[in-house]
């Protein structure tokens, strides 16, 4: 079984969709998304119908709650409040209603997931260090946990202390847990520009990071075109 985890699409269909053609090569019977499939980019729309067409299990993260209204703009800065309004703008009733069944947690034998942290999912807290983690650990009952929300890939490694790690490759000790951060398909901000994401293979107790690049130009002149925030067009380029 090879299950696709993907986050962060934020309205960029063309990294989301050089991520599905890597999906299809690399055969995955599943994909999960981990929310904010909306939000700064210019496709909010095309992004949702092709998440609800390729993807089995999707929970909401913040963007999502923010254009639904169940989030105070002013959580935002000015730029993903403007970039919020925009996206509002852009959505019709029914794709509202599609992100409003969005749990903000699942959970199965082998994996949770949650946009943000575990301990409070409807704040959206980011896990950033080792004691964020912690608190997300205490709540955790399966063996991993699979999170976005920063746009950084990492990993907190359990055992006798919590590990802070950047592999590409993770291998699961049994009885073990790992919380681990995708990273963001659609505007990655660890500095490498490509898309992020992770194929996780349950019996084989592995997650594997894979970076995917795009047409990052195509995305910034639309961007441009829309009139969204010009730094949202140079940040993609950047990995920032
Ligand atoms: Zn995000």
């Amino acid at each position: 079984m090879k299950i696709a985890v993907i986050s962060d699409i934020h309205g960029n269909l063309e990294a989301l969709t050089s991520v599905f053609e890597l999906l299809d090569q690399q055969g995955v019977d599943r994909t999960l998304c981990l929310g904010d499939v909306v939000g700064y980019g210019p496709d909010p729309g095309a992004c949702l119908s092709q998440i609800q067409d390729r993807c089995d299990v999707i929970v909401a993260g913040n963007h999502e709650h923010a254009v639904l209204d169940l989030l105070d703009l002013d959580y935002f800065n000015p730029i993903a409040r403007q970039a919020t309004l925009w996206t509002r703008s852009q959505l019709d009733e029914e794709q509202l209603e599609y992100i409003r069944s969005w749990p903000l947690v699942h959970h199965e034998t082998d994996f949770s997931i949650v946009h943000g942290s575990l301990d409070q999912p409807d704040l959206f807290d980011y896990i950033q260090t080792t004691w964020d983690a912690h608190l997300s650990f205490q709540q955790l009952q399966t063996p991993v946990c699979f999170i976005g929300h920063s746009h950084v890939p990492v990993s907190f490694l359990l055992s006798d202390v919590i590990r802070y790690n950047t592999d590409a490759l993770v291998e699961l000790q049994e009885g073990l847990q790992a919380i681990v951060n995708v990273g963001s398909v659609g505007q990655p901000r660890d500095g490498n520009p490509a898309a992020s994401l992770v194929i996780y293979q349950p019996e084989e107790r592995r997650i594997e990071r894979f970076r995917v690049k795009y047409d990052i130009e195509a995305v910034q002149q639309k961007i441009r075109q829309s009139g969204l925030p010009e730094f949202l067009a140079e940040r993609l380029a950047e990995g920032r």
